[in-house]
């Protein structure tokens, strides 16, 4: 076996990492965010379905790979490319990182020599082996946790739940100082967003730390579901109390512009830390890390 898509990203973009989302790992950097085609999950609302759901690579009868999409590209090529663009981050996103982790630990493993960070955006069903190849090269990671029905992720995704859950326990507990991690729920009008099913998201992040961020962010239709609504703001809003509400720290909406929903505050003293709009970010605090009014530690990595 090898992989065919090894060399060739089929995107290639220099992103605020705020995008990915990632709020509490070195705000406002760029960060060189690659991916290419396929995917383990098959999300009927994806929104990078163009290049996720893809299925034309072929092998012909004389063992040539066609169909594959991109420029060939060499790990090496990539981390030139990051410190071309002034970046020291690299994200493997788009599609599942982990269908393509030979040429993402390749990658990862240079950036690391160069002294660059690496970031994963999943929907985090990795096995234990990956954690072992990746683990070491790995900063943070941002985890889509898409609902909280094995049902949802059996007919929307063609997957499982219960994985997931586990890798998210995992890496919370112990990849915890290893790896940053934040969560993201994208929600899906009449599919995810009922006020049981966000509650049931929300606890269990906070079951196992609550100052686990969580993005909440809204949905638009693509793919195959075209029929869904955007998502309404006032949904966004509802979620974002109950995330407060099961004691999560952290709750940010995204994909609108709302700057009071996405914004850092002390969860001590309620002091603004971090102003943020889409992806435009203003650092209000004296010393990063550190509410400049009562000396909290804001967890995350800084510097
Ligand atoms: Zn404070």
């Amino acid at each position: 076996m090898y992989l065919a898509v090894y060399g060739y990203p089929a995107a290639i973009n220099v992103d605020p990492v705020e995008k990915k989302p990632l709020f509490h790992f070195l705000p406002g950097e760029l960060i060189l965010s690659l991916g290419t085609v396929g995917c383990n999950f098959f999300c009927a609302f994806c929104q990078n379905w163009d290049i996720s759901q893809w299925r034309q690579i072929e092998v012909t009868e004389d063992g040539k790979v066609t169909g594959v999409r991109g420029v060939y590209v060499p790990p090496e090529g990539i981390v030139a490319l990051a410190k071309r663009y002034n970046s020291r981050l690299i994200a493997y996103t788009y599609n599942e990182p982990t269908v393509w982790v030979e040429y993402a630990y390749d990658i990862a493993k240079l950036a690391v020599q160069e002294g660059m960070r690496n970031v994963f955006v999943s929907s985090g069903f990795e096995t234990h082996h990956l954690w072992n190849l990746m683990g070491d090269y790995l900063h943070a990671i941002n985890v889509d946790l898409k609902s909280f029905s094995d049902k949802f992720y059996k007919e929307i995704c063609g997957t499982r739940l219960k994985p997931v859950l586990e890798n998210i326990e995992f890496l919370g507990t112990k990849m915890k100082d290893k790896i940053w991690m934040e969560i993201t729920t994208l929600i899906i009008d009449g599919y995810n967003d009922s006020e049981e099913e966000l509650r049931e998201i929300a606890r269990f992040i906070a079951s196992i730390n609550k100052d686990i961020p969580w993005h909440i962010t809204a949905a638009h239709p693509d793919y195959k579901m075209t029929d869904i609504k955007h998502t309404p703001h006032k949904t966004l809003l509802r979620a974002y109390e109950i995330g407060k509400e099961e004691g999560l720290n952290y709750v940010y909406v995204g994909n609108v512009s709302d700057p009071k929903h996405s914004s850092t505050y002390c969860p001590n003293c309620g002091e603004l830390l971090i102003w943020r709009d889409w992806y435009r970010v203003l650092e209000l605090w004296k010393e990063r890390g550190k509410c400049h009014r009562c000396g909290t530690q804001i967890p995350g990595i800084w510097q």
